[in-house]
């Protein structure tokens, strides 16, 4: 898909995160595929990685996601006052969160052990048990209840589980190397997982859904001994949601992954200058010979990394470095150091108003080029495009899926208002529905979906 036929409107916008809703359902449905059935849990923190949270949330539901996952409980209740109702999965809070607010509106919480009395006296003022995930920190040193921690934790668990006061649906742990799956530390991480559930369920706490996996984790799982260990009930799939790759060495192609999330704008200003002539502040960059530069209108204040200088920009057929320093609003390319793109022309005269694409899908430069040229990862790129760029979607008809929660209607989720429960068996099995069908799942009607146990 080029990008060209990504714009929604025959003139473009001055600049813009144009983010492709289809590449999102397409990327989940392939995500599905990895996990052979396992619930997905799509990770929306961070409004959704710098592409939207409820755009997202809502096409990866209808792409057949069965939860939400964010990592602040505000960020779960932003979603369901955009009318989300699926289940959603909040795990990082302080003793500013607003439990009470989780718990009315069905918001799930990890739970550490810290937070315990809070999420208890939450409870008992709305009056009805908190449902929660436990965490297990097995080795990353972050949140989580350390082993030795863990049997105290159980105890309390078990205690508040016999009140009416908690509900523990589900234990998990966040992996911290599954990024370069060489390492023994995952399966380390792994086993005391699993030692950790199993005294869980001689404590007499019996969660419904064990989970572990991170993108890194579901994308590298086929290639162990047993998959299983891995992908357990549940995957938290974040960036994979994006179409980027959390391996250094692989391309999103590779999975079958399309990114999302392209950043472009127009060619602001185009001048020749002779030899020797500088470039931006500090006068880092001095012109070879004479040259003709153009002057790109996104910068730091955009979440263009500041020290990205010689990262590519495509514009028309060709590819060309950013020169001297990234300044707040804008950076300049060299367009006498160009290479063609795919096909491309070896000559081609830039004029102001083109169009300039910093990163995007297929041919347009990748999000890993710039987190190289910033010394630093994909996440974060995306992540940090600020709330100056326009965020425009493509990829969706208007009064589709995305408008309402399909798939919580499809499912029978609970509604987070009403706090209607259907029972697990009258939970429908996903048909082929209309529309973008690529990927879409299909599953067995005796499908456990533990999210309507409680
Ligand atoms: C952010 C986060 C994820 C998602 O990680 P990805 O690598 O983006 O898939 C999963 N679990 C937890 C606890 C997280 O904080």
């Amino acid at each position: 898909m080029t990008s060209e036929q990504k714009r929604p409107a025959d003139e473009p916008s001055e600049r813009s995160a144009v983010v492709d809703l289809a590449a999102v359902e397409h990327n989940v449905g392939r995500l599905l595929e990895l996990a052979r059935g396992r619930t997905l849990i799509a990770v929306v923190k961070a409004d959704a990685y710098g592409h939207g949270a409820p755009q997202v949330a809502r096409a990866a539901l209808a792409a057949g996601a069965d939860v939400l996952g964010t990592a602040h409980v505000a960020e779960a209740l932003a979603l369901r006052a955009e009318g989300i109702t699926a289940p959603v999965l909040a795990w990082l809070h302080t003793a500013a969160t607003d439990f009470p607010e989780a718990v009315r509106q069905d918001v799930r919480l990890g739970l550490s052990g810290g937070e315990l009395d809070l999420v208890l006296d939450a409870a008992r003022a709305v009056g009805r048990p908190a449902v929660v995930h436990l965490k297990f920190d097995s080795g990353l040193g972050r949140n989580g209840a350390t082993p030795a921690q863990w049997p105290e934790l159980l105890e309390r668990v078990r205690q508040a589980e016999g009140q009416g006061l908690l509900t523990v649906e589900g234990i998990f742990t966040h992996l911290a190397v599954a990024d370069e799956p060489s390492r023994p530390e995952t399966a380390e991480q792994l086993a005391a997982l699993d030692a950790a559930v199993r005294a869980a369920r001689d404590a007499g706490v019996d969660p419904a859904m064990v989970h572990a996996a991170n993108t890194p984790g579901l994308l590298s799982a086929a290639d162990l001994p047993d998959p299983d260990t891995m992908l357990l009930d549940a995957v938290r799939v974040g960036l994979g949601l994006y179409g980027l790759s959390p391996f250094a060495e692989r391309t999103p192609q590779e999975f079958g992954l399309i990114p999302a999330m392209t950043l472009r704008t127009r060619v602001a200003n185009v001048k020749d200058v002779p030899a020797g002539a500088g470039v931006s502040y500090g006068l880092t960059y001095r012109t070879e010979g004479p040259t003709r530069l153009a002057l790109v209108p996104l910068g730091y204040a955009d979440g263009v990394p500041r020290v990205a200088t010689g990262a590519p920009v495509r514009i028309g057929d060709r590819v060309y470095p950013v020169v001297g320093r990234i300044a707040m609003d804008q950076c300049v390319v060299d367009l006498s150091l160009g290479r063609p793109v795919g096909t491309g022309s070896q000559e081609q005269s830039v004029r102001i108003g083109d169009e300039a694409v910093l990163f995007g899908a297929g041919e347009d430069p990748s999000v890993a080029e710039w987190a190289d040229a910033a010394g630093s990862i994909n996440y974060e790129i995306v992540t940090r495009i600020s709330p100056r760029v326009p965020r425009e979607y493509v990829g969706v008809e208007p009064g589709s899926a995305h408008g309402q929660n399909r798939n919580a209607q499809r499912r029978g989720h609970p509604g987070a208002v009403t706090g209607e429960e259907p029972a697990a068996d009258s939970v429908e099995a996903p048909g082929v529905d209309g529309g973008r069908g690529s990927g879409r799942r299909r599953r067995p009607a005796s499908w456990r979906v533990p999210w309507h146990r409680t």
